[in-house]
């Protein structure tokens, strides 16, 4: 039978908009000593805004912009959103015969027997087109139209207002190290680490690469020691459901995320985390 402490402390965790899908994972809460995050819709936004527009010659910002957004139409990632709002005009998805959505690497449609690649250098590099690389530090969505590279948008992401905070008070918590798994470029990555002052950063992973590093850490920490990963369910999911605790950030309402987490915080504040921790700490000194 389950404690009826353990109740109490859903109960508290649910008044502050956590929800926990079971009493086994409030306990688990108790031992977590690493905290994984996702980066894009977790620690940050997911609100991104053009920056720059460069263009090959020949071919001008608003096309690279234009092809951009049709690549983008039907894709739910927070790059795809900000690129169609960037754009601004609607887009007739009946003209779009074909979309294949890569993960961790971006979009393929084909429209009109017109071939559109919108998406990072992993993206170009799989399907073997030269580019230029862009030195900027910020998210790079490449563009190729018919295999050949027309240009690239630089887009920027804003970190959540408490995120710096929710660092600081799991530091506070005595966690060993807090991680960032981003499948964004390294330098991104980096510069988000490096201001919210996280521990270590992995950058460029694909999906099952999240996976991987976190059992990576799985084999390198003590055993009664868990780990908790925090995700917003986009290219996170596989990792979500195989960390020891999995917390999804709802905001956004990835339905993926709050599917395979087994903590859900409804507000979008990382900061909850923490608040998660404290409600087990206190429910766990109540039962025993
Ligand atoms: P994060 O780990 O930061 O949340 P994701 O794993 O969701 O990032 O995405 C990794 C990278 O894959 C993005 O930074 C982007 O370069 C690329 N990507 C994914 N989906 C798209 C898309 N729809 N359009 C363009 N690029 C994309
Ligand atoms: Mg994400």
């Amino acid at each position: 039978s389950i404690p009826l402490g353990f109740f109490g402390g859903i109960g508290a965790a649910s008044s502050r908009g956590i929800l926990v899908k079971g009493s086994n994972y409030l306990e688990a809460l108790n031992d977590v000593k690493y905290v994984v995050f996702d980066k894009t819709g977790t620690l940050t936004k997911g609100v991104f805004e053009v920056t720059k527009i460069h263009a090959v010659e020949g071919v001008t910002q608003d096309e690279v912009l234009q092809n951009a957004a049709f690549a983008e139409v039907h894709s739910n990632h927070p790059i795809a959103e900000s690129i169609r709002k960037a754009y601004g005009k609607d887009i007739s998805e009946n003209s779009i015969s074909s979309y294949n959505e890569i993960s961790g690497h971006g979009m393929e449609v084909v429209i009109e027997e017109k071939e559109i690649l919108a998406g990072n250098r992993k993206l170009m590099s799989k399907m073997n087109i030269p580019f230029l690389e862009s030195e900027e530090v910020g998210t790079v969505v490449y563009v190729a139209v018919n295999k050949i590279f027309i240009g690239y948008i630089v887009i920027s992401d804003q970190l959540k207002d408490d995120a710096k905070k929710a660092i600081q008070l799991l530091k506070e918590l005595n966690m060993k190290k807090t991680v960032m798994l981003t499948g964004d470029a390294l330098a991104v990555g980096k510069k988000v680490a490096k201001e919210l002052a996280m521990d270590e950063v992995y950058a460029e992973l694909l999906p099952q690469h999240k996976v991987e590093q976190m059992e990576q850490l799985d084999r390198t920490k003590q055993t009664n020691e868990k780990i908790l990963f925090v995700g917003d369910g986009i290219n996170d999911t596989p990792v979500l459901a195989r960390a020891d605790v999995g917390m999804a950030m709802g905001g956004l309402g990835s339905d993926a995320a709050i599917e395979a987490a087994d903590i859900v915080i409804m507000t979008d504040e990382p900061s909850k985390i923490a608040t998660a921790i404290k409600i087990a700490k206190k429910t766990r000194k109540i039962v025993w």
